[in-house]
């Protein structure tokens, strides 16, 4: 039960409207589809999940997510019950056809998820936006997008609690926690913000144990992560001092010798940044080219994952949007390149001192 005493100093961030809009398709649909974005994340995980457990009470609900997720969210009450498209994309396809509501959480554009994102535009049902990056495209009937939000999972919180939903189970709350945690990097960042630990204490008080989901996120990578972790640090991290950054890249090869699996490289960006003076930090790795981004990939066999992470008023989404083709948060972005690590590297190296500042 949420208790009026615990969140009596919550402000309503969700409008009337946007309340209402959720309440209204929610009340309309029996059906619900809830998407997520590529290569879930914590947030990704947990806000989609939260709104598992609340709409499966009383309608089919199912959660589908684009590409598999890291085996330490495994653990995550209803992660065995997600769809991966890429395993089974009829079987995606025809939830989505038999749908009518959809639910996206943590995303702010259908491209953005591939193959998923284009079935979710072409479905007629209405459609329902809960995010915070910036720049939300304009696809769904309700869109509730806040980029000050530190984790889409706290405006699911946020919005249960302004639709005066009484029961939150200990699945939702864990899970709302779990993405409140991951995308603060365990309130580390985004984190100063009063509320969300009035939010965090209702959690704990419904018997959310945070150290275990701590332990069960951060305490439970494998060996060859570990190493990579190692090797990325000792040999391969460049530091540029004139303009306070710090850049790792590794190939497909490097990568197969630690045994690489979806999400060892995760954290591996922000690492450089332990250092005094090191500001800014750049993380590639290269990956394959997926079957449905073979046309966009235009004949190149990999492509580039790129990660920048900075500190205060340094941003770094302009730099990846303009040379990688992405975008993202202030202090947090990525992007994409098709072709050759070295032909990524360059492109860094060409256009690091155009934008990044040397203070
Ligand atoms: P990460 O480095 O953890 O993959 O992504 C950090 C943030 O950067 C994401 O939350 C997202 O906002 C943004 N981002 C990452 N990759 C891309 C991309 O390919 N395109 C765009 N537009 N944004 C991205
Ligand atoms: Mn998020």
């Amino acid at each position: 039960m949420i208790s009026d005493k615990l969140t009596s100093g919550l402000t309503d961030k969700l409008t009337q409207e946007q309340v209402e809009g959720v309440r209204r398709l929610v009340e309309q649909a029996q059906n619900v589809v809830i998407l997520t974005h590529m290569s879930p994340d914590g947030d990704a995980m947990g806000s989609a999940l939260a709104l598992y457990w609340w709409l499966q009470t009383s309608k089919d609900a199912q959660v589908i997510v684009p590409n598999a997720f890291p085996d330490f969210f495994d653990w995550m009450p209803g992660a065995d019950r997600i769809l991966i498209c890429e395993n089974d994309v009829p079987k995606a396809q025809q939830c989505i056809n038999d749908a009518d509501l959809i639910i996206c959480a943590d995303f702010n554009e259908p491209k953005r998820i591939g193959q998923l994102g284009q079935m979710a535009l072409e479905a007629t049902c209405p459609k329902i936006l809960i995010d915070h990056h910036l720049f939300p495209s304009d696809f769904a009937d309700v869109t509730i997008s806040y980029s000050d939000s530190p984790s889409a999972s706290e405006l699911v919180y946020r919005m249960l609690y302004q639709l005066g939903v009484k029961d939150l189970s200990l699945e939702m709350a864990t899970c709302i926690y779990t993405g409140m945690m991951t995308d603060t990097g365990n309130f580390a960042f985004n984190s100063n913000h009063a509320e969300m630990y009035l939010i965090v204490a209702q959690l704990v008080a419904l018997g959310v144990d945070k150290d275990a989901v701590y332990n069960h996120i951060f305490n439970a990578h494998t060996e060859g992560r570990m190493r990579l972790v190692g090797y990325c640090l000792n040999n391969k991290m460049r530091i540029f001092p004139e303009r306070h950054a710090a850049l790792i890249y590794v190939s497909g090869k490097e990568l197969y010798r630690f045994n690489f699996k979806t999400g060892d490289a995760e954290g591996i960006v922000n690492m450089p940044m332990q250092i005094k003076n090191v500001y800014y930090s750049v993380f590639m790795r290269e990956d394959k080219v997926a079957e449905w981004e073979k046309e966009r990939a235009n004949g190149s066999k990999t492509k580039i994952k790129i990660s920048m992470r900075s500190q205060g008023d340094r941003p770094v989404n302009t730099f990846c949007h303009d040379i990688y083709n992405g975008g993202g948060h202030k202090n947090a972005s990525g992007g994409e390149y098709y072709g050759t690590l070295t032909e990524a590297v360059n492109l860094f190296l060409q256009n690091y001192e155009k934008y990044f500042l040397q203070d």
